[in-house]
């Protein structure tokens, strides 16, 4: 693969722009692996990576991965091929994720969760060559792997992590018997021919319509961006960082990974099972932590008493944040909370520890970065509407992509005529003492927020009505508890007959689609209800998905 490959599907930013950003420091010109490098130099001993499996020191990371990169060059990948991962939160993910950069190689950052529905699209759409899966995991995914790749134009190389299977190679076993001088001569090789403005990684944005669309990242901004966001929350070398939710997101490598490596702090990474991430958070005196809308909930529970010991900083980010939840992790004292709002296409606001609590408690904060540009459009226009009045937040700046990938018709409607990026969620400014902070007020585009998972809402509808039963399918999101928010299927019969739960579930199964996308509750109906100009009203469709848990949730004798 050359970058030249990717003439025309990759947007480039434009150069006045790129100029201004290079000048300002927001860009670098040195590839993120020389980065990581840099860091490792300076902070050798330093504990890099915590998890339940044991701890990395700077220098063992640097070295393991450098070796790994050498290993990974040496099966014939090549600077710039595509690898897709599909891993957990463990030590390997980590050593597999620097080693693909420092190879030159280009991150996917799919999931675990994916299926070939969402697999066989990506790897195609960015021409894969390598596919990393975690081995072990409840559903094969190493078998997945060896059938993503029948037939598959570029697909060649299975890469595994945790157990070891036959045709595939482990990360954990790779550049073992590798000089590691000449590990690192391999790795510096690579550099030596990375343009800043070549793709790093290619993330996945959940919120746009149809099928996924690609993000591409880029060397100049990445590394930075998760640079800007460790000194808008204050870490130093002395930061011990949790993260609890999938670490190849983009929230998992911009506020976790690379955040944390930026400053030399020690990434505490744990998984989503929120009784063992707290005992190792409290294990390991964690000071800062983000916590997702899906462990609101765990927050609030006695488990998480012993990892208040150590906590300063908390970020909370994917739902408007309860009072109360807000006080268990602010005290007024040494621990302070913010809220953060974050997206894969780049835009960070972040509250931070200066602020006036009311504004950290009510609002997402400011950008990060000083060239950063936010505007508030009345939707579907170029028009900024006035302070205070909720409009669709559009942005710009240095870590903000100007296209998604290979999606020309697409970057036509996601930007604005002078680049701003349209993100689909609906936000208001406050100025406060001279700063204008955002608060998050909804959002336009139609999807679900599943515990920080986006299920694309027409995307599911499409797959619900390849169903011969199913003659119209709407999707939307209905409240939960712990989650946020699930999606409700409501359905039309095509012949009068209605399908159930799991036949449902089985025609999705049998399409491929990844299981956090399959809708939690079916609601069959004659018609679905039409607004006045005959689209289908969901609005309505989504208060209706909600009134019987508002109901089952009002207490006895509350209300009128
Ligand atoms: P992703 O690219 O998966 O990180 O998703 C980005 C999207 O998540 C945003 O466009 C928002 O719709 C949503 N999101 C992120 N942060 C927040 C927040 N603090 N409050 C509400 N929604 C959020």
């Amino acid at each position: 693969m050359t970058a030249s490959d990717w003439d025309g599907r990759v947007v480039p930013y434009p150069a006045d722009r790129a100029r201004r950003y290079r000048a300002s420091g927001e860009w670098s010109d040195a590839p993120i692996s020389a980065r990581l490098h840099e860091s490792a130099l300076r902070h050798g001993d330093r504990p890099a990576l915590i998890t339940a499996e044991g701890t990395l020191s700077y220098r063992e990371l640097d070295e393991r991965t450098d070796r790994i990169a050498a290993a990974l060059g040496g099966l014939g990948l090549r600077r710039l091929d595509p690898v897709l991962f599909q891993a957990t939160n463990r030590t390997a993910t980590v050593l597999a994720w620097y080693g693909c950069l420092k190879a030159g190689l280009v991150p996917v950052a799919t999931l675990a969760q994916h299926r070939m529905h969402e697999i066989g699209h990506i790897s195609r759409k960015v021409g894969a060559v390598a596919h990393l899966v975690e081995a072990g995991l409840g559903f094969d995914l190493v078998e997945f792997a060896r059938h993503a790749a029948d037939g598959h134009p570029t697909l060649r190389t299975v890469l595994t992590v945790g157990a070891a299977a036959s045709g595939t190679h482990r990360i954990e076993d790779l550049g073992a018997d590798i000089d590691p001088a000449e590990a690192r001569a391999f790795v510096e090789s690579v550099e030596a021919v990375t343009d800043p403005q070549d793709v790093a990684v290619f993330q996945l944005s959940g919120g746009t319509t149809g099928v996924p669309k690609v993000i591409p990242r880029i060397h100049a901004e990445y590394w930075n961006n998760a640079l800007l966001y460790a000194q808008a929350l204050g870490w130093d070398a002395g930061t011990r960082l949790a993260h609890l939710i999938p670490i190849i997101h983009n929230a998992g490598i911009s506020c976790a990974l690379h955040g944390a490596h930026s400053v030399g702090a020690a990434l505490v990474l744990a998984t989503p099972d929120h009784v063992a991430a707290f005992a190792l958070m409290a294990e390991h005196g964690v000071t800062d932590v983000l916590i997702g809308h899906g462990h609101y909930q765990a927050v609030r529970s006695a488990e998480f008493d012993p990892v208040l010991r150590t906590l300063r900083g908390t970020m909370l980010s994917g739902a408007k944040v309860p009072a109360e939840l807000f006080r268990r992790v602010d005290d007024g004292g040494t621990r302070w909370a913010g809220q953060m709002f974050g997206m894969s296409e780049g835009m960070f606001l972040v509250g931070r520890s200066g602020d006036p609590e009311s504004v950290r408690r009510t609002t997402v904060g400011t950008p990060i970065a000083p060239s950063d540009e936010v505007r508030i459009l009345e939707p579907g226009t170029e028009t900024e509407v006035p302070d205070g009045t909720v409009g669709e937040l559009c942005c710009r700046g240095p870590y903000t992509i100007p296209g998604y990938f290979d999606a020309p018709e697409h970057n036509a409607t996601a930007f604005t005529s002078d680049g701003f990026y349209r993100t689909g969620d609906l936000a208001a400014v406050h100025v406060v003492d001279g700063k204008r902070h955002v608060s998050i007020e909804g959002r336009i585009k139609d999807l679900i927020n599943r515990g920080g998972e986006k299920v694309n809402a027409e995307e599911v509808e499409v797959l619900l009505m390849k169903h011969p039963e199913v003659a119209v399918a709407s999707v939307v999101a209905m409240p939960d508890a712990r989650l946020g928010e699930k999606a409700c299927a409501f359905l039309v019969s095509a012949t009068g007959t209605t399908l159930t739960m799991p036949e449902v579930q089985q025609h999705l199964d049998a399409l491929g689609v990844a299981k956090f996308k399959w809708p939690e509750r079916l609601v069959w109906v004659p018609e679905l209800p039409k607004t006045n100009v005959g689209k289908i009203d969901k609005k309505r469709l989504r208060a209706d998905a909600a009134a019987p848990l508002a109901a089952e949730t009002t207490p006895q004798g509350a209300g009128a």
